[in-house]
C-alpha cells in the first residue's frame, strides 16, 4: 500500500504559549508520510491519527529544528555586504540553497555584524494543536515525485 497523504490544520506555540505560526484561515497543510515534508517529531505523533482527530502534540527541540548551536553564531566584516541599512533582526538567505534556513542579524557595530545561522525555531520546544482534515493514499505520481500534491492531489 502507498503511504498516506495527510492534510491538517495546526497552531504552533512556544513554551510561553505565544503563537508562532498557524494555518487558520488558510488551506490545510498537506504532506506525504515518510517524505520528510514536516518535522520528524510531528510526523511521528500523527502516524496513527485519522481525519477529524484533534491532538495537542509536544515536540521537543531535538525532534523539531534541533538544538541552538553557538558554533552557528559568528561575526563577519561589514565590507562583505553591500552597503545598506542592516538592522538587528533582519533575516536574509545566504548561499544558493533556497531551503537552507535564513541568517538572522543579532548585532550590528560600525565594522561588524554578528550573524546567527541557526534556524529561527532551533532550541525551542514546540507545541502543535493539530486537526486532521483528510487522509488518503498517495498516488503513484506523488510517490514518484516524493511529495504530496495538495489536498486533492492536483500537482504542479
Ligand atoms: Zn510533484
Amino acid at each position: 500500500m502507498n503511504p498516506r497523504i495527510v492534510s491538517f490544520h495546526y497552531t504552533l506555540t512556544d513554551p510561553s504559549g505565544k503563537t508562532l505560526d498557524s494555518s487558520a484561515g488558510q488551506e490545510p497543510l498537506t504532506y506525504m508520510e515518510g517524505a520528510s515534508q514536516i518535522i520528524p517529531g510531528l510526523e511521528k505523533a500523527m502516524l496513527l491519527l485519522q481525519a477529524q482527530d484533534k491532538r495537542k502534540i509536544s515536540v521537543p527541540a531535538a525532534e523539531a529544528y534541533g538544538p541552538r548551536e553557538e558554533s552557528q553564531i559568528f561575526e563577519i566584516s561589514k565590507d562583505k555586504f553591500p552597503p545598506g541599512n542592516i538592522k538587528v533582526g533582519d533575516q536574509f538567505q545566504a548561499g544558493a540553497d533556497e531551503d537552507s534556513p535564513p541568517f538572522t542579524v543579532l548585532k550590528v557595530t560600525d565594522s561588524h555584524l554578528t550573524l546567527d545561522a541557526n534556524h529561527p525555531l532551533a532550541g525551542i520546544d514546540l507545541t502543535f494543536e493539530v486537526e486532521i482534515t483528510a487522509t488518503r493514499e498517495a498516488t503513484s505520481e506523488e510517490l514518484a515525485h516524493g511529495h504530496a500534491h495538495g489536498p486533492e492531489g492536483h500537482g504542479h
